[in-house]
């Protein structure tokens, strides 16, 4: 079998989901070949266990994202009997424009992948584990943190390809993009508020926190539906995006199953509630039971402390 993956970056490097894909793919057999699209990450990409061949796909389109231009010029690459991305924004995204580019199936969301090929993934904000069959090709998207990375020992063969697409819809986004801050469904951190940050001004304290951690800031539907200034991009839960960051702080939020249902899947979940009952506290590893006003002020100190040593 034949497995393509589409490899994910963070800034010029290699995102670690990358790894973890291949691990993925490492178990169900076959010949891997990744394709890093505008080359980012290309030597990290080879240097990835179990990997045959890496493809660095280059031209003008990649100088931002935009997922027309991105799967046209990915597609003719990705003819293997399984493409496989992350479940983030821009996997979703590429996985259905190759899908629908090459007429074969899509699956998103996956937590498991087993050979068959059967793939299971929560559905219904999480209540549920759908188990499928689907017939190759197809193509499937996973999500973050489900397999483990394979290790870095590898030697694979590095090739370049050039393809020019469409650089107009390319630049338009890239200004388009060019003031925004981290997208919380890339980030590897998430600080998010909810509505008892009190008001949107207050969601500066978040940011200076982001930038200490190098974090994106999101944001429960309360805040968002509450406040104008706080834009849907920012929603994290079942009608906003699913995030599996390494690292998730909840600040102000009560923990509706709505908004567990787009972050319960995070490696390690920090909650700050004035109430000691919130149910957030059932899903976070470690819980502070004060007011933002006390926390995030002692938090920026001790991370400052820690950054300047
Ligand atoms: C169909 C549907 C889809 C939905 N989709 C989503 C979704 O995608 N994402 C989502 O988030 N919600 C979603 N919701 C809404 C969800 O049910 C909750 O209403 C929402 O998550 C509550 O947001 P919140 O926790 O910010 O606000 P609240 O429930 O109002 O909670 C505020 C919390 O802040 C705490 N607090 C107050 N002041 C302070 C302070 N000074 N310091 C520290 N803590 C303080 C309070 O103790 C409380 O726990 C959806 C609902 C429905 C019906």
């Amino acid at each position: 079998m034949e497995v393509i993956v589409i490899s994910e970056s963070n800034g010029d490097l290699l995102h670690p989901v990358t790894a973890q894909l291949v691990g993925a793919s490492s178990s169900l057999g076959g010949n891997i070949t990744i394709l890093c699209p505008g080359g980012k990450g290309l030597s990290e990409a080879a240097e990835i266990s179990g990997v045959s061949k890496v493809i660095s796909v280059e031209g003008d389109c990649f100088q931002s994202y935009d997922s027309n231009a991105w799967s046209k010029a990915l597609a003719p690459h990705a003819e293997g009997d399984l493409v496989l991305t992350s479940s983030s924004s821009t996997g979703r995204e590429l996985a259905s424009s190759i899908a629908a580019i090459r007429g074969i199936p899509v699956l998103q969301d996956a937590t498991n992948i087993s050979e068959g090929i059967v793939v299971s993934r929560p559905i219904y904000s999480g209540k549920v584990i759908e188990t499928s069959s689907v017939k190759i090709p197809c193509v499937i998207t996973l999500r973050a943190n489900s397999y483990e990375a394979s290790e870095s020992s590898g030697k694979a063969e590095i090739s370049t390809v050039n393809q020019t697409a469409d650089v107009t819809i390319s630049i338009r986004k890239a200004l388009e993009r060019a003031g925004e801050k981290i997208d919380v469904s890339e980030a590897d951190i998430i600080i998010s508020g909810g509505r008892g940050m009190g008001e949107p001004s207050n969601f500066s304290n978040l940011e200076e926190v982001a930038d200490l951690l190098g974090a994106a800031v999101g944001a429960s539907r309360a805040a968002v539906d509450t406040w104008d200034e706080i834009p849907h991009s920012m929603q994290v839960g079942q009608t906003g995006k699913t995030v599996t960051p390494s690292l998730y702080i909840a600040v102000g939020i009560s923990g509706a199953i709505q908004h567990l249902a787009g972050m319960r899947t995070s490696k390690y979940i920090v909650a700050i509630n004035k109430d000691p009952e919130a149910p957030i506290f059932g899903v976070a590893d470690y819980g502070v039971v004060a007011t933002w006003e006390e926390a995030l002020p002692a938090l920026k100190n001790e991370l400052s402390a820690l950054l300047s040593n």
